[in-house]
This record gives C-alpha cells, sequence and structure tokens, in this order.
C-alpha cells in the first residue's frame, strides 16, 4: 500500500497518508485544506521487507528458529 507524504502549503504542516484509493481526497488533518503538495512516495510493504527480512533472534544467526518470530 502506498504511503503518500504531503506538505500543507497552507498551515506548513508535513504528515503522511495512507492511500487505500487513488481517487480518495487527501485534506490536512490539522486544517482541512486539500491545498497540498505530495513530496514522495514509498510502499509500506517494502519498508516492512527490508527489516523483517533481515530480522533474527538474538540468540542465533538463522532466520528461523523456535525463538525467531
Ligand atoms: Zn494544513
Amino acid at each position: 500500500m502506498p504511503i503518500y507524504e504531503y506538505f500543507c502549503l497552507k498551515c506548513k504542516k508535513e504528515f503522511e497518508e495512507l492511500v487505500l484509493n487513488k481517487e480518495e481526497e487527501v485534506k490536512c488533518p490539522a486544517c482541512g485544506s486539500k491545498n497540498l503538495e505530495r513530496k514522495f512516495s514509498t510502499f509500506a510493504t517494502q519498508g516492512l521487507e527490508k527489516n523483517v527480512g533481515s530480522k533474527s533472534c538474538s540468540s542465533c544467526h538463522a532466520t528461523s528458529c523456535k525463538t525467531c518470530r
């Protein structure tokens, strides 16, 4: 799912919005303005993969043992 980072041009607030629907209108959570600038987008799943994939438990160096997960 894409997460977009927005910058409100009205009140200068930055916030992230998980956009489920491309057509969904995004409003500033602080002032409700739709005058937003989209800064960049990333994918939540990609970010998680990076952490989860390289994660191992502290007692072994494998990624699958009894104490892993
Ligand atoms: Zn705002």
